[in-house]
């Protein structure tokens, strides 16, 4: 796809974002699974819900834009997926292995964080404030998935992993 526009971008961006969140649908219950503390499993699976809420709004957009955001694969969000089955498959110590995934989950928000916020912006220099507005909604999502990924990190879970 030649890239003309802003608003040929833009589409590009949704499309790079709707491939990531497709992606993680399927990633965030393997989190889960893997998770040991109650409160992080909890959290992935709370996000879980989230995700699949984040996909319904880019469908949402796409219907309003009028384009299709399949067919396109998110390589990043690929890779960040990988990185997180490796260190699964590593046979850490339970609590050793959350702090891992929570390191995973907050590269994974951090990603959809930069996709979100360029997209939304381009949003909206391009006068599209409805879909402006979708995407402001799921980045702050996003935002306080990370923030409470960092609790996690820094109250309990990390704590127990230091007395293994
Ligand atoms: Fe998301
Ligand atoms: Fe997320």
């Amino acid at each position: 796809m030649k890239l003309n526009t802003l608003e040929d971008l833009l589409v590009h961006e949704l499309k790079d974002l709707y491939s990531a969140e497709t992606q993680l649908v399927k990633a965030l219950p393997k989190m889960a699974k893997a998770a040991s503390h109650q409160e992080l499993k909890a959290a992935f699976e709370g996000h879980l819900e989230q995700t699949e809420g984040h996909v319904e709004r880019l469908t949402e957009i796409a219907e309003m834009l009028g384009k299709k955001l399949t067919g396109q694969t998110c390589k990043a969000m690929k890779g960040l997926v990988q990185e997180g089955a490796d260190l699964i498959s590593e046979g850490a110590e339970p609590a050793v292995r959350d702090a891992g995934l929570i390191g995973a989950a907050q590269r994974v928000e951090h990603y959809e964080i930069a996709g979100y916020g360029t997209a939304r912006c381009l949003a909206d220099q391009l006068g599209h404030s409805e879909v402006a507005d979708l995407l402001e909604q799921t980045l702050e999502e996003e935002k306080d998935t990370d923030e409470k990924l960092s609790e996690l990190a820094t109250s309990g879970i990390n704590a127990e992993a230091s007395q293994e």
